[in-house]
């Protein structure tokens, strides 16, 4: 059988979980909490299977749910997306990712990708017969060099992915970044593809710059955001898109033949919770705590932390205590240290290797603090 995905073995972070797991690590590789959702939101869910709501959901997702995301939307980012034809709910971003890209790329079309970038990207445009094109973000800050990006778009550029605040970085987009892209859209037809699954974790006061905040962006986009990073439910792959009604037309094409629909009694309890702003709109901070907390822990370590403005991933660098590759480093970590990292260079196409690592730290503080414990005899 001739491979279609050829260069793709299995994930990092499934590896690094089962290594992890192997070793008795502290796992600080794969992104998800270890602590439990919101226990309100296991009630609903619970009220709703108990009530009978256990048959398939509307292919486009509940409508009461999509109606509860438009108002989000348009309190956070001042955009009017209409629940009935410009957003839809996915079985995760991961799906939603996926979907986009199969509605729009054709054999032959270029999809500019800006590296490195979360593992799920490059496979989904392969598959759809496109052409991934790079282009690096400078390091070690991961800002975008427009003038970079600028260069590789073509008339056969169909599509651009970004992705703020960044995943594995902690990076996060400046205004003037969506003026860049702004620019860039006046010029080329190009359309977007914008994974704001960290919507709701950047730091120290900073805005989200959703692209959804600019008009001239938002007719182009696919919007992409994922209920398990906000409400600490990795684990029940919901997440939705959203996008013009022109795109969402296609996007539901692809959607509706992938997944048809998502789990119904999860649906009517997001819907429900989603009436709890103060869960997204405190979640940055209570990230950022995580973040400060982990930061204070390893200060008297000889890791040497990158800047994180979002996420809850933390980039450091090693070279004081090993000049391994980041993915020797990272087996060595969590087989003989007893944490699990994820290496970085997995997230560049060559497997370019700047010696960075990335931790988790969405993590209970004693989690943390016996991570840390381990991290700083080395
Ligand atoms: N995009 C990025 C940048 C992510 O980090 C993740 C989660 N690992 C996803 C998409 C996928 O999200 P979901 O779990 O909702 O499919
Ligand atoms: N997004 C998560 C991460 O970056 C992992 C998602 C997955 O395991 N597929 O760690």
């Amino acid at each position: 059988l001739q491979s279609k995905l050829p260069n793709v073995g299995t994930t990092i972070f499934s590896t690094m979980s089962q290594l992890a797991l192997q070793h008795g690590a502290i796992n600080l590789s794969q992104g998800f909490p270890d602590f439990d959702c919101p226990p309100e939101l296991v009630d609903l869910v619970t009220e709703a299977m108990r009530t009978g709501l256990n048959q398939y959901a509307p292919s486009p997702g509940l409508l009461s749910l999509r109606q509860k995301i438009s108002e989000k939307t348009q309190l956070l980012y001042g955009h009017t997306a209409q629940p009935e034809t410009e957003i839809t709910v996915t079985s995760g971003a991961t799906e939603a990712l996926f979907a986009a890209i199969a509605a729009v790329v054709q054999p032959g079309d270029e999809v500019v990708v800006l590296e490195p970038c979360y593992d799920s990207y490059v496979p989904a445009i392969e598959l759809s017969g496109g052409i991934p094109v790079f282009v690096p973000l400078r390091f070690p800050d991961f800002s975008v060099d427009w003038q970079q990006v600028e260069e590789k778009l073509t008339p056969k550029t169909r599509l651009l992915i970004i992705n703020s605040p960044h995943n594995p970085s902690g990076a996060v987009w400046q205004q003037s970044d969506l003026d860049a892209l702004t620019r860039l859209t006046q010029k080329h037809p190009f359309l977007i593809l914008s994974d704001e699954v960290y919507e709701h974790m950047v730091f120290d006061g900073q805005p989200h710059c959703s692209v959804l905040t600019v008009p001239e962006l938002a007719q182009r986009a696919f919007v992409v955001s994922s209920f398990g990073k906000t409400y600490h439910t990795t684990g029940w792959k919901v997440g939705y898109c959203i996008a013009p009604a022109l795109l969402t037309h296609e996007f539901r094409k692809v959607h509706q033949y992938l997944t048809f629909s998502t789990a119904t009694p999860l649906q009517h309890a997001i819907a429900a919770y989603l009436d709890h702003q103060e869960h997204y709109l405190t979640l940055a901070l209570f990230y950022q705590q995580k973040r400060d907390l982990f930061a204070s822990l390893l200060a008297s370590s000889k890791f040497e932390l990158l800047p994180c403005a979002g996420t809850y991933f933390q980039l450091a660098r090693y070279a004081q205590i090993s000049d391994l590759s980041d993915v020797d480093i990272s087996q060595w970590l969590t087989k003989e240290a007893g944490v699990a990292v994820i290496p970085v260079s997995v997230f560049n196409h060559d497997g370019l290797d700047q010696q960075v690592i990335r931790f988790c730290f969405a993590k209970k503080e004693e989690t943390l603090r016996a991570a840390a414990e381990r991290l700083c005899k080395l």
